[in-house]
Protein backbone atom coordinates (compact mmCIF):
# COMPACT_ATOMS: atom_id res chain seq x y z
CA UNK A 1 0.00 0.00 0.00
CA UNK A 2 1.65 3.23 -1.15
CA UNK A 3 0.33 6.39 1.22
CA UNK A 4 0.51 9.97 0.34
CA UNK A 5 1.51 12.04 3.17
CA UNK A 6 -1.31 13.39 5.38
CA UNK A 7 -2.23 17.08 6.01
CA UNK A 8 0.76 18.37 7.88
CA UNK A 9 0.12 20.02 11.53
CA UNK A 10 2.26 21.83 13.97
CA UNK A 11 3.80 20.44 16.91
CA UNK A 12 5.00 23.19 19.13
CA UNK A 13 5.96 25.80 16.48
CA UNK A 14 8.63 23.86 15.38
CA UNK A 15 7.67 20.90 13.91
CA UNK A 16 5.45 20.64 10.50
CA UNK A 17 4.53 16.92 10.86
CA UNK A 18 2.73 14.52 8.86
CA UNK A 19 1.31 11.95 11.02
CA UNK A 20 1.51 8.26 9.50
CA UNK A 21 1.18 6.29 12.80
CA UNK A 22 -1.36 6.11 14.01
CA UNK A 23 -4.16 8.22 12.38
CA UNK A 24 -3.82 6.86 8.78
CA UNK A 25 -6.29 4.37 7.73
CA UNK A 26 -4.91 1.14 8.31
CA UNK A 27 -1.42 2.19 9.99
CA UNK A 28 -2.92 1.85 13.45
CA UNK A 29 -0.32 1.16 16.24
CA UNK A 30 -1.68 -2.25 16.25
CA UNK A 31 -0.94 -2.27 12.23
CA UNK A 32 2.52 -1.31 12.74
CA UNK A 33 3.78 -2.59 16.11
CA UNK A 34 6.29 -1.57 17.53
CA UNK A 35 6.40 1.43 15.49
CA UNK A 36 3.43 3.16 17.08
CA UNK A 37 3.97 6.97 15.98
CA UNK A 38 5.77 8.34 12.86
CA UNK A 39 5.82 11.72 12.31
CA UNK A 40 7.18 13.18 9.64
CA UNK A 41 8.25 16.76 9.17
CA UNK A 42 8.88 16.84 5.21
CA UNK A 43 11.39 19.45 3.78
CA UNK A 44 10.24 23.10 5.14
CA UNK A 45 11.74 26.31 5.65
CA UNK A 46 11.82 28.07 8.40
CA UNK A 47 12.75 31.81 8.14
CA UNK A 48 15.23 33.23 10.93
CA UNK A 49 13.94 33.60 14.23
CA UNK A 50 15.38 35.34 17.33
CA UNK A 51 14.25 32.52 19.69
CA UNK A 52 14.22 28.90 18.76
CA UNK A 53 10.83 27.02 17.24
CA UNK A 54 10.20 23.92 18.92
CA UNK A 55 8.16 22.06 22.01
CA UNK A 56 8.47 22.99 25.12
CA UNK A 57 9.03 20.56 28.31
CA UNK A 58 6.23 17.75 28.01
CA UNK A 59 6.50 14.58 29.73
CA UNK A 60 7.06 10.83 28.07
CA UNK A 61 6.75 7.16 29.88
CA UNK A 62 6.48 3.37 28.37
CA UNK A 63 8.26 3.84 25.12
CA UNK A 64 11.38 4.79 23.11
CA UNK A 65 11.27 8.44 20.94
CA UNK A 66 13.71 8.22 17.64
CA UNK A 67 14.65 11.20 16.30
CA UNK A 68 16.54 11.35 12.54
CA UNK A 69 18.11 14.12 11.35
CA UNK A 70 17.78 14.62 7.58
CA UNK A 71 18.14 18.90 7.01
CA UNK A 72 18.69 21.21 9.89
CA UNK A 73 19.34 20.50 13.58
CA UNK A 74 17.32 19.68 17.17
CA UNK A 75 18.56 20.34 20.46
CA UNK A 76 17.09 18.32 23.00
CA UNK A 77 17.27 18.02 26.88
CA UNK A 78 15.53 15.75 29.29
CA UNK A 79 15.02 15.41 33.07
CA UNK A 80 16.88 12.27 33.51
CA UNK A 81 20.35 14.49 32.00
CA UNK A 82 20.15 13.72 28.53
CA UNK A 83 20.26 15.95 26.18
CA UNK A 84 22.40 17.72 22.69
CA UNK A 85 22.06 18.66 19.67
CA UNK A 86 21.88 16.39 16.70
CA UNK A 87 22.68 17.68 13.19
CA UNK A 88 22.08 16.28 9.52
CA UNK A 89 22.49 12.53 9.51
CA UNK A 90 22.53 12.41 12.81
CA UNK A 91 19.93 10.56 15.64
CA UNK A 92 19.01 10.58 18.95
CA UNK A 93 17.60 7.60 20.92
CA UNK A 94 15.76 8.11 23.75
CA UNK A 95 14.22 5.84 26.40
CA UNK A 96 11.70 7.33 28.27
CA UNK A 97 10.92 4.30 29.77
CA UNK A 98 9.32 4.88 33.48
CA UNK A 99 9.53 8.67 32.48
CA UNK A 100 10.87 11.53 31.80
CA UNK A 101 10.29 15.21 31.00
CA UNK A 102 11.77 16.44 28.04
CA UNK A 103 11.94 19.38 25.40
CA UNK A 104 12.48 19.55 22.20
CA UNK A 105 13.97 22.63 19.99
CA UNK A 106 15.49 23.94 17.42
CA UNK A 107 19.30 24.43 17.42
CA UNK A 108 20.27 27.78 18.54
CA UNK A 109 22.60 28.67 14.80
CA UNK A 110 20.12 27.03 12.83
CA UNK A 111 16.68 29.11 14.55
CA UNK A 112 19.60 32.62 14.08
CA UNK A 113 20.14 31.78 10.18
CA UNK A 114 16.98 29.70 9.10
CA UNK A 115 16.94 26.70 6.25
CA UNK A 116 15.45 23.96 5.24
CA UNK A 117 14.45 21.69 8.12
CA UNK A 118 13.92 17.34 7.34
CA UNK A 119 12.83 15.09 10.28
CA UNK A 120 11.62 12.10 11.34
CA UNK A 121 10.28 11.36 14.66
CA UNK A 122 9.82 7.82 15.77
CA UNK A 123 8.24 6.10 18.98
CA UNK A 124 8.74 2.69 19.11
CA UNK A 125 7.03 0.80 22.16
CA UNK A 126 8.43 -1.46 24.82
CA UNK A 127 7.62 -4.58 26.34
CA UNK A 128 6.00 -4.76 29.37
CA UNK A 129 9.01 -5.64 31.54
CA UNK A 130 10.81 -2.73 30.25
CA UNK A 131 8.45 -0.27 30.44
CA UNK A 132 8.81 0.85 34.08
CA UNK A 133 12.67 0.66 33.45
CA UNK A 134 15.20 3.27 33.39
CA UNK A 135 15.22 5.85 31.32
CA UNK A 136 18.24 5.83 29.09
CA UNK A 137 19.58 8.53 25.99
CA UNK A 138 22.11 7.64 22.63
CA UNK A 139 23.29 10.35 20.75
CA UNK A 140 24.00 8.57 17.60
CA UNK A 141 26.46 10.59 14.93
CA UNK A 142 26.38 9.85 11.24
CA UNK A 143 30.12 9.37 11.07
CA UNK A 144 29.70 6.22 13.84
CA UNK A 145 26.91 4.40 11.45
CA UNK A 146 28.05 0.98 9.64
CA UNK A 147 27.00 1.21 5.67
CA UNK A 148 27.24 -2.02 3.54
CA UNK A 149 28.41 -0.67 0.46
CA UNK A 150 27.03 -1.51 -2.82
CA UNK A 151 29.65 -2.41 -5.49
CA UNK A 152 30.20 0.34 -8.35
CA UNK A 153 29.15 3.17 -6.35
CA UNK A 154 25.52 2.29 -6.93
CA UNK A 155 24.55 3.47 -3.48
CA UNK A 156 24.61 2.19 0.77
CA UNK A 157 22.53 0.57 2.98
CA UNK A 158 23.50 2.92 6.00
CA UNK A 159 22.27 0.89 9.49
CA UNK A 160 21.38 2.49 12.34
CA UNK A 161 20.15 -0.30 13.95
CA UNK A 162 19.52 -4.16 13.40
CA UNK A 163 22.10 -5.31 10.33
CA UNK A 164 21.89 -5.33 6.22
CA UNK A 165 24.54 -8.10 5.52
CA UNK A 166 27.78 -7.40 7.08
CA UNK A 167 26.85 -3.80 8.81
CA UNK A 168 25.36 -3.74 11.97
CA UNK A 169 23.60 -0.65 13.94
CA UNK A 170 25.12 0.91 17.16
CA UNK A 171 21.62 1.53 18.40
CA UNK A 172 20.28 -0.68 21.36
CA UNK A 173 17.28 -1.65 21.32
CA UNK A 174 14.52 -3.45 23.28
CA UNK A 175 13.07 -5.64 20.74
CA UNK A 176 13.91 -6.94 17.35
CA UNK A 177 14.35 -3.90 15.04
CA UNK A 178 15.85 -2.46 11.49
CA UNK A 179 16.25 0.23 10.78
CA UNK A 180 17.87 1.77 7.60
CA UNK A 181 18.78 4.89 5.37
CA UNK A 182 19.06 3.31 1.92
CA UNK A 183 20.75 5.91 -0.81
CA UNK A 184 20.61 4.49 -4.45
CA UNK A 185 21.89 6.39 -7.08
CA UNK A 186 19.25 6.36 -10.21
CA UNK A 187 18.41 3.00 -11.89
CA UNK A 188 19.74 1.11 -8.93
CA UNK A 189 18.10 -1.59 -6.89
CA UNK A 190 18.26 -3.47 -4.41
CA UNK A 191 17.14 -6.82 -2.44
CA UNK A 192 15.58 -6.32 0.86
CA UNK A 193 14.02 -9.41 2.83
CA UNK A 194 12.89 -9.42 6.47
CA UNK A 195 10.88 -12.21 8.16
CA UNK A 196 6.89 -12.68 7.26
CA UNK A 197 5.69 -11.31 11.14
CA UNK A 198 7.79 -7.87 10.41
CA UNK A 199 5.93 -5.06 10.24
CA UNK A 200 8.33 -3.44 7.49
CA UNK A 201 7.21 0.27 5.74
CA UNK A 202 9.73 2.93 3.48
CA UNK A 203 9.56 5.93 3.52
CA UNK A 204 10.82 8.26 0.52
CA UNK A 205 12.72 11.06 2.20
CA UNK A 206 14.23 12.25 -1.38
CA UNK A 207 13.79 11.12 -4.91
CA UNK A 208 11.56 8.80 -6.18
CA UNK A 209 11.46 4.80 -6.23
CA UNK A 210 9.71 1.71 -6.97
CA UNK A 211 8.60 -0.75 -4.69
CA UNK A 212 8.22 -4.71 -6.44
CA UNK A 213 7.46 -2.18 -9.81
CA UNK A 214 5.32 -0.05 -7.99
CA UNK A 215 6.06 3.63 -8.03
CA UNK A 216 6.07 5.54 -4.75
CA UNK A 217 6.60 9.53 -4.84
CA UNK A 218 8.63 12.01 -2.19
CA UNK A 219 7.65 12.03 0.86
CA UNK A 220 5.12 8.48 0.49
CA UNK A 221 5.45 5.68 2.62
CA UNK A 222 5.20 2.00 1.53
CA UNK A 223 3.22 -0.10 3.94
CA UNK A 224 4.63 -4.11 3.53
CA UNK A 225 1.90 -6.41 3.66
CA UNK A 226 3.72 -9.26 6.10
CA UNK A 227 4.17 -11.38 3.59
CA UNK A 228 7.74 -12.19 3.67
CA UNK A 229 8.98 -12.46 0.71
CA UNK A 230 11.88 -10.27 -0.72
CA UNK A 231 11.18 -7.34 -2.37
CA UNK A 232 13.41 -4.82 -4.64
CA UNK A 233 14.03 -1.40 -4.07
CA UNK A 234 14.75 0.31 -7.31
CA UNK A 235 15.51 4.16 -7.35
CA UNK A 236 13.74 5.89 -10.67
CA UNK A 237 15.67 9.05 -9.17
CA UNK A 238 18.36 9.01 -6.82
CA UNK A 239 16.97 8.40 -3.52
CA UNK A 240 17.23 8.26 0.13
CA UNK A 241 14.47 5.87 1.75
CA UNK A 242 14.26 5.44 5.25
CA UNK A 243 13.12 1.90 6.16
CA UNK A 244 11.65 0.41 9.25
CA UNK A 245 11.07 -3.10 9.88
CA UNK A 246 10.40 -4.51 13.55
CA UNK A 247 9.08 -7.81 15.27
CA UNK A 248 5.66 -7.12 16.53
CA UNK A 249 5.81 -6.97 20.64
CA UNK A 250 2.11 -8.39 20.75
CA UNK A 251 1.08 -7.48 24.34
CA UNK A 252 -1.91 -5.08 24.39
CA UNK A 253 -1.80 -1.67 24.09
CA UNK A 254 -3.00 1.39 25.94
CA UNK A 255 -2.29 4.97 24.44
CA UNK A 256 -3.35 8.04 25.90
CA UNK A 257 -1.59 11.74 24.72
CA UNK A 258 2.60 11.09 26.09
CA UNK A 259 2.06 7.63 27.61
CA UNK A 260 1.77 4.34 26.06
CA UNK A 261 1.10 1.54 28.55
CA UNK A 262 -0.47 -1.65 28.37
CA UNK A 263 -3.55 -1.15 30.26
CA UNK A 264 -5.38 2.14 31.36
CA UNK A 265 -5.12 1.45 35.28
CA UNK A 266 -1.05 2.10 34.30
CA UNK A 267 -2.39 5.11 32.36
CA UNK A 268 -3.68 6.60 35.57
CA UNK A 269 -1.26 5.93 37.16
CA UNK A 270 1.35 7.79 34.85
CA UNK A 271 -0.62 10.71 35.51
CA UNK A 272 -0.90 10.40 38.98
CA UNK A 273 3.09 9.71 38.99
CA UNK A 274 3.84 12.80 36.81
CA UNK A 275 1.66 14.81 38.82
CA UNK A 276 3.31 14.03 41.69
CA UNK A 277 6.26 14.89 39.96
CA UNK A 278 8.26 11.63 39.89
CA UNK A 279 8.97 12.28 36.50
CA UNK A 280 12.06 14.73 37.80
CA UNK A 281 12.58 18.31 36.95
CA UNK A 282 13.54 19.85 33.92
CA UNK A 283 13.57 23.74 33.43
CA UNK A 284 11.30 25.37 30.84
CA UNK A 285 13.88 27.97 29.34
CA UNK A 286 14.71 27.81 25.63
CA UNK A 287 18.16 26.91 25.31
MN1 LIG B 1 8.49 14.44 23.04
Amino acid sequence: MIVSPPEPHFVGDGFRVHNFIPSVYRMEMKRMDPFILLDYNSKFYFPPSNYPKGVGVHPHRGFETVTIAYQGSVAHHDSHGGGGVIHKGDVQWMTAAKGVLHKEYHEKEFSKKGGDFQMVQLWVNLPAKYKMSKPKYQALSHEDFEKFLLDNKRGEVEVIAGEYRNAKGIASTFSPIHLYNIRLKKDSSLELSFPANFNTGLLIIEGKVAVNNESADLDNFVLMKNDGENFELKALEESLVLVLSGEPIGEPIAAHGPFVMNTFDEISKAFVDYNNGEFGYLDGSIE
